[in-house]
């Protein structure tokens, strides 16, 4: 094999290195359970400590484990479907680029399809209330087993395939971040696979367990619970629509498949970005009409903003002579890739983070101000994107140099206009 070929060792380590990934493996768990179980106390103060812990053996449920088992395989049986076109990945390491089947809105509307069909026969979703956190419990035991198996293939994986940011030759390190950049099984792509399906589409069933717990309770859904569904099912819906966006993220073509990724798509994704919904199960908040408006006003913006920017870029790398983009202005740059400077990404250097936590903040204002609880995503959210910005930052300074130096003077704000 070439050295061309060759994954080079990874030499800057991120996420604080060994320590940091050592640190993330049991805070990424332990900050779910907390918050979950914070949820279902009275107070739901994310401060102090629940004051009774459920006993350990009635966390473990076959039930709940064999039930995500059934909801995982499903999405992959609906993956494998000869539905919907196959789209090329950016150009790989090799100069080969994979296919990949771009389906997942399908595997939606079927999945929709049947769960209503379920519901109409007396399906009682709210079973998954019940069960929240055993459930959560299950993902987690999924998630480890799954990125145990990943890193045994990984490491009969050909050199060429490595992440080039997972193989740091620490066992520890390359476990947590993926040391595997795509790996597959023949045309079935596990990270692909895992990025949208089980755990976007089943944040979208997780929110409507609760819509309806809340309506066996209290007769009716409150006005906040229609209002976080709405916004976050249309936030689950656009990304299945426009899944080939996903081939030119960071989490695609950079990172490789290991437990940050799996847990992250599998356990994190689902029950914890559903804390809201949850949160209304257990503390009810009235939400005035005129509240609800502005609330609404300001999810729009922000969708408005993250679907633009989102698209403009995606449409940009696709094709840059397509009429939507061609006549924005760009830097050249020595890698033969434009970088744009109007539109959009002439606003902030990261209008679609923008456009992100707008919407975030929409969510969480839903559930009222009297927790911090419901607040945790939009403030988690505001960390996760400040740090992924710096590596893509540090990552686009490397590929493009004095290109993105002079992009950088050209747009002086990051993702808050005139603050950040
Ligand atoms: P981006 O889609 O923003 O991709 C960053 C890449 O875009 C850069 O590496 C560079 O790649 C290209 N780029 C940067 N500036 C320009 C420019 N001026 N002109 C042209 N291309 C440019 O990154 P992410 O993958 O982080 O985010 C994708 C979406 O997913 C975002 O909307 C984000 O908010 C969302 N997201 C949501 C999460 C969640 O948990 N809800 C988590 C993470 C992300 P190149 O030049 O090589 O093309």
């Amino acid at each position: 094999m070439s050295d061309k070929c060759r994954t080079p060792r990874t030499k800057e380590l991120e996420f604080g290195g060994i320590l940091g990934a050592v640190i993330l493996l049991f805070l990424m768990p332990a900050t779910m359970f907390h918050l979950l179980l914070t949820c279902a106390t009275e107070q739901a103060s994310v401060l102090s400590i629940p004051a009774s812990m459920p006993a350990l053996a009635t966390l473990w449920n076959p039930n709940t484990a064999l039930l995500l088992l059934g909801w995982i395989l499903f999405q992959a049986f609906l993956y494998m479907l000869p539905l919907g076109e196959v789209a090329e990945g950016t150009v790989l390491q090799d100069q080969t680029r994979l296919q990949y089947r771009i389906n997942a809105f399908h595997a939606f509307a079927i999945t929709v399809l049947l769960m209503g069909t379920a519901l109409a026969c007396g399906l009682r979703l709210s079973y998954i209330h019940d069960h929240f956190l055993q459930l959560a419990v299950s993902a987690s035991a999924i998630s480890l087993v799954l990125s145990f198996l990943l890193y045994a293939k990984s490491v009969c994986a050909e050199e060429s395939a490595l992440s080039p940011g997972g193989n740091s030759g620490n066992p520890v390190y390359d476990f947590f971040i993926g040391h595997e950049l795509n790996p597959r099984f023949g045309t079935f792509d596990l990270k692909y696979f895992c990025e949208l399906r089980p755990g976007l589409i089943g944040w979208g069933m997780i929110n409507l367990a609760m819509l309806m717990k809340e309506t066996e309770l209290r007769g009716s859904p409150s006005l906040a619970m229609i209002l976080v569904n709405a916004f976050q099912l249309l936030y689950v819906v656009d990304a299945l629509w426009n899944e080939e966006a996903i081939l030119t993220t960071i989490d695609i073509i950079h990172d490789g498949f290991g437990f940050m990724l799996v847990f992250g798509d599998l356990a994190w994704v689902p029950f914890t970005y559903s804390l809201q919904a949850y949160f209304l199960v257990n503390h009810p908040h009235e939400l005035s009409m005129l509240s609800a408006i502005g609330i609404l006003a300001l999810n729009t913006l922000g969708y408005a903003i993250f679907r633009g920017a989102n698209s403009q870029k995606n449409t940009f790398r696709r094709s840059p002579t397509d009429p939507r983009v061609a006549e924005l202005e760009t830097i050249p740059t020595a890698s033969g890739k434009c970088l744009l400077v109007s539109g959009w990404w002439g606003f902030v250097r990261h209008p679609n983070y923008l456009g992100d936590l707008i919407m975030a903040l929409a969510w969480s204002l839903s559930c009222g101000v009297t927790h911090i609880l419901p607040y945790f995503y939009v403030i988690y959210f505001a960390f996760l994107l400040v740090h992924r910005e710096a590596r893509d930052e540090h990552r686009c300074l490397r590929k493009y140099g004095l290109s993105w130096q002079e992009y950088c003077k050209r747009v002086p704000y990051r993702i808050f206009p005139y603050i950040y």
